[in-house]
């Protein structure tokens, strides 16, 4: 009996060798080249996704300001808002519709430069306390449907008037469902949505981040 079981038991620990050998190995690459990538870490949302239909109002001047605030048309947020709006997109597009993007994460001075066009606090937050966006925490979107036509909201995108309100009750069935849908599948993947903008959702963790100046790069 005792035979087989050397053998037995020498394969055991050669195979024991080579499989802490393998470890040593992945874990000495890992070192050479530590991850900088976390849940907090600013990432662009295209390199997680090509699913998002993109219309991105402050790099224009089609927006309420009617100044164009930022460079160029990104969408950075912190990883972990990307993730969950990634995911959330899936469940559009199960039900046949898209994520349109309108605004993500807002550096500091962007906000500076918008509360210095409109220094309002019911149209702009106010810099000296900054905004989720400036956390890399919120997103404003609409649905489009598969043939990237967006669904009827009520109200455009900073339309600053009770229509735009969650609750505001003389909306067509349409529109409401649209609405309610936005909102079920956000706050289904952890968002928070924001009763005065219907367009306005963010992370529920993102709201202990830092306010950041991160800004991207516009080549
Ligand atoms: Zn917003």
């Amino acid at each position: 009996m005792t035979f087989p079981f050397k053998p037995f038991l020498l394969l055991c620990s050669l195979f024991w060798i080579v499989s802490c050998k393998s470890q040593m190995d992945v874990s000495g690459i890992v070192s050479k080249n530590p991850p900088i990538v976390n849940d907090t870490t600013f990432v662009n949302l295209k390199d997680y996704s090509q699913d998002f239909i993109y219309d991105m109002k402050y790099a224009t001047s089609d927006n309420f300001l009617k100044s164009k605030v930022y460079d160029c048309a990104e969408c950075y947020l912190r990883r972990k808002t990307v993730i969950a709006l990634v995911e959330a997109n899936k469940e559009f597009i199960k039900k046949g519709y898209k994520i349109k993007i309108f605004d993500c994460y807002r550096p500091l001075d962007i906000q500076k430069k918008m509360w210095k066009i409109v220094s309002n606090p019911q149209y702009v937050a106010n810099p000296s306390k900054g905004s989720i966006h400036n956390r890399g925490g919120a997103v404003d979107i609409s649905l489009v449907n598969l043939e990237g036509k967006e669904l009827d909201m009520g109200t455009g995108f900073d339309f600053f008037g009770i229509e735009a309100s969650h609750d505001y009750p003389n909306l067509s069935q349409e529109i409401k469902e649209n609405r309610l849908l936005l909102k079920k599948i956000m706050t289904e993947k952890n968002f928070n949505s924001f009763d005065s903008e219907w367009w306005h959702y963010n992370l529920k963790s993102g709201l202990t981040d830092k306010v950041s100046n991160a800004k991207w790069n516009c080549d």
